[in-house]
């Protein structure tokens, strides 16, 4: 797989201090799926070229799994992918990122500049490729390629040699690669979660949002993925189109009309509240605060010093904003709120230094398999004193008399666990992380099937 990029910018071999790579040598650099190479055909004061070779190592494909034929005929090494994204990521992340210690200003100039991909997959053809580039200015020539020469009734495939021009920052035209190549391959090679919104909202800075393809290339590129798909388009889009989280409201409204008779809520919060207190917790961070209503409750109590509430929707946040709003707080008590967008399945520094972290009905909204990231965002890296764990208890559904049989509370729930489910998962979690943990009904016990909501108290 092949990638060259090419400048008749003045002097061109200024183009090795943007990517960071030397004209001169051929560097080469290991990845967990192959090794890339980088060097320059060419390096002329008139005409540089660079060139990244990826060489994606099959005997590794084949270890990741997969169907067996999949597994022996794959075009991953030949083509550019995902693998092409991750690649540009590691090895020109300086360039993709538009610094250069060395010249500065032209890492932000529009310079001329050609990239050539020799064998590019386009699920949708030269109309979609042309789609996606033309309106970011670039002009587009791809050479199509037939199945087989020796067969052409087979027809044509869906690889193209494909050539991109345009004067532009080459951190800009880094980013669109970026993006744009598994968009048009239709396919990553890697899981897709939460964190992926965040990269495609970082590389997609500046043009994605006023993109007239933006829904495909979301979608695509959050491979298909319904939730994800409406999250980042509602960040995206932002405040324009307050109808995009709609169905995530009506859910939440669901589920909390299958509580409602009992005041789970409100037995809810005031467990949560109690346990805060008990811990002498007087800085809060609210993971997953939703539509914030443990904020509203934190902010309205003195005790609470300082509260953030985290979630990943940025019209949840909204909404919260909103509600916090109405409650016409002096200043001295707006200073001690913050509401930031994040996920909780990414590092991030902005969680830390808190008394204690509550995470109230989010676990069953992660995925299964990125639960694990999510253990560790909390418990290794932001570390609070203490966390508070509430989740459905699946065992007391049946007692739910307008919960059909069988369906969990809310439509975006991944699981809902049964009470050993869910001691397991926090005694195997605080014996890794060095915390202990109690457990703790919420709403009236059942003898046969427990609270309708559990929690878990873990201390450092
Ligand atoms: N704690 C709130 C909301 C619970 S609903 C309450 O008790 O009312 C679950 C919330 O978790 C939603 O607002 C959803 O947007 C958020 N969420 C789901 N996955 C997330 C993730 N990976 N990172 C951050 N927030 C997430």
């Amino acid at each position: 797989m092949l990638l060259t990029i090419t400048t008749t910018h003045s002097p061109a071999t200024e183009l090795g201090y943007l990517l960071h790579k030397h004209p001169d040598r051929c560097q080469s650099f290991a990845l967990s799926f192959g090794k890339a190479h980088i060097f320059y055909p060419e390096a002329s004061r008139e005409k540089c070229t660079a060139a990244l070779l990826l060489d994606v190592d099959p005997v590794k494909l084949v270890r990741g799994g997969g169907t067996r034929l999949k597994q022996y005929v794959s075009d991953r090494p030949y083509v550019a992918s995902s693998f092409l994204s991750v690649a540009i990521a590691q090895v020109l992340s300086t360039a993709l990122g538009g610094r250069c210690k060395d010249l500065p200003e032209l890492a932000q100039t529009p310079i001329p500049l050609v990239a050539k991909l020799s064998a590019l997959p386009c699920r949708g053809g030269e109309e979609f490729l042309r789609q996606l580039f033309e309106p970011l200015g670039y002009s587009v020539s791809a050479e199509g390629h037939s199945l087989d020469e020796k067969f052409p009734d087979w027809g044509q495939s869906q690889y193209f040699s494909v050539e991109l021009q345009h004067t532009l920052p080459l951190s800009h035209l880094l980013s669109h690669l970026y993006v744009l190549i598994p968009v048009l391959d239709d396919d990553k090679h890697y899981w897709v979660g939460d964190e992926e919104i965040e990269k495609l909202l970082r590389h997609g800075e500046g043009w994605l949002t006023t993109h007239p393809a933006r829904e495909q290339i979301t979608r695509r590129y959050l491979k298909r993925q319904q939730r994800l798909t409406r999250l980042a388009l509602a960040q995206l889009i932002e405040s324009d189109d307050p109808d995009v989280d709609s169905a995530e409201e009506s859910h939440a409204k669901e589920e909390a009309a299958v509580e409602k008779p009992m005041s789970l809520n409100q037995q809810r919060m005031d467990a949560v509240i109690a346990a805060l207190k008990q811990s002498n917790a007087k800085r809060v961070i609210d993971l997953g605060c939703g539509q914030g209503n443990l904020l509203k409750i934190l902010l309205k109590d003195g005790f609470f010093e300082q509260i953030t509430g985290v979630d990943v929707s940025y019209r949840a946040l909204e909404v919260a904003q909103e509600r916090l709003d109405r409650l016409r707080l002096t200043r001295n008590q707006w200073e001690r709120v913050q509401l930031i967008q994040g996920a909780l399945t990414y590092q991030d520094k902005r969680f830390s230094g808190y008394d204690a972290a509550t995470v109230i009905e989010v676990i069953e909204h992660l995925d299964l398999p990125r639960l694990g990231a999510f253990e560790r965002v909390l418990f290794e890296f932001a570390q609070p004193k203490t966390v508070l764990v509430t989740t459905p208890n699946i065992e007391y559904n049946i007692k739910f008399e307008n919960l059909p049989a069988g369906k969990l509370r809310h439509q975006d729930h991944r699981f809902e666990w049964t009470r050993s489910q869910f001691q397991n998962w926090a005694n195997q979690v605080a014996e890794s992380f060095g915390y202990t943990v109690e457990f703790q009904p919420i709403g009236t016990e059942d003898p046969e099937v427990g609270s309708p909501t559990q929690m878990g108290v873990f201390k450092r």
